[in-house]
Parts: structure tokens; C-alpha cells; sequence
């Protein structure tokens, strides 16, 4: 099992989305481990987009993504933090496909709805920014064994 950090960032909250989003997640089978609705301040920002220091949209992004709350949340599932990528579609709302979350709910190229770690280093260090220790619930779902096929012991 993966987990993933999804923060559903401040335009979802302003357009009212956050609801259809967290549903995509929870329609697909993922379990929810840990939500929070937060401001984003400006060092959390800068940290959790290290990464893209000194590229052209950085300033941009850091100023988007302090302008008003966030919603995040750790989703847990086999392969979480590749389909959950496939799940948000291409980067440009312009580019991302239908069947999409920003293929469906969004056109711009910067107000992209969502973010979703990208690798497992990635993950593991988004979430330790996002979520204090004890913040992710462990929990068994009693639906699990009709989400995965538990039958030969390891999920499928
Ligand atoms: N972004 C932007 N302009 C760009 C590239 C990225 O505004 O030309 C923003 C956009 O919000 C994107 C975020 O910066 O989601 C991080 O970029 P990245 O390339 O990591 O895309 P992602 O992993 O979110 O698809
Ligand atoms: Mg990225």
C-alpha cells in the first residue's frame, strides 16, 4: 500500500469543488488517512515547492497557492501515487483529457485544481510537511476486501 499527499488547492475550495474532488478519490477505492483544511504559509509553501525554486511560475505558484485555503489529504491504496497522477490529468487544464480532474473541472495552466506527489521520495517528504506525527489514521476498512480481491492474502 502507497500513500500519497493531494492537496486540493485554493481554487477548488473557491469554486466549491472540494466535495466532487475528494469523491473522485473515494469512487476509485482509495482510503482517506488524513484531511485538513489550512492556510498555506508562505515558508510551508516554499518548502513543498523546493523543487521548483527559481523557475519562471515559482513566484507565481508560492503567491497561488498562500491566497486562500487548501484542502489536503493523505489517500492510501496499491499504486496510490500513480493513478492518483492519472487521476489529475495533465499539468495545463488545457492539456489534460477529459475524464480528468483538470481535464474536467479546469482550463487554466497555473489554477490547476489539485497537486499529488509524484514519486515515493516525494510522497514520504509531503506528507511529513503536511501531516504531524499521529495526523494519519490507520484504520480497516470494512469494505477493503470488496475493493481489492484479498483472497490470496495479498491484496489484488
Ligand atoms: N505551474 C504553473 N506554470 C507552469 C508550470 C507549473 O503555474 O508553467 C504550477 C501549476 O500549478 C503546477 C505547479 O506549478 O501544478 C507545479 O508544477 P509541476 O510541473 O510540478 O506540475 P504538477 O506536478 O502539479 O502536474
Ligand atoms: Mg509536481
Amino acid at each position: 500500500m502507497e500513500t500519497t499527499l493531494i492537496i486540493l488547492k485554493p481554487d477548488a475550495v473557491q469554486r466549491s469543488l472540494i466535495g466532487r474532488i475528494i469523491g473522485r478519490f473515494e469512487d476509485k477505492g482509495f482510503q482517506i488517512v488524513g484531511v485538513k483544511m489550512m492556510l498555506i504559509d508562505q515558508a510551508l509553501a516554499e518548502r513543498h515547492y523546493e523543487p521548483h525554486r527559481g523557475k519562471g511560475f515559482y513566484d507565481g505558484l508560492i503567491k497561488f497557492m498562500t491566497s486562500s485555503p487548501v484542502v489536503v489529504l493523505a489517500i492510501r491504496g496499491i499504486g496510490a501515487i500513480e493513478i492518483s497522477r492519472k487521476m489529475m490529468g495533465a499539468t495545463f487544464g488545457a492539456d489534460a483529457l477529459p475524464g480528468t480532474i483538470r481535464g474536467d473541472f479546469g482550463v487554466s495552466n497555473s489554477f490547476n485544481l489539485v497537486h499529488g506527489s509524484d514519486s515515493a521520495e516525494s510522497a514520504r517528504r509531503e506528507l511529513g510537511l503536511f501531516f504531524g506525527s499521529g495526523e494519519l489514521l490507520d484504520h480497516v476498512r470494512a469494505v477493503e476486501g470488496w475493493v481489492y480481491d484479498l483472497s490470496s492474502g495479498t491484496p489484488e
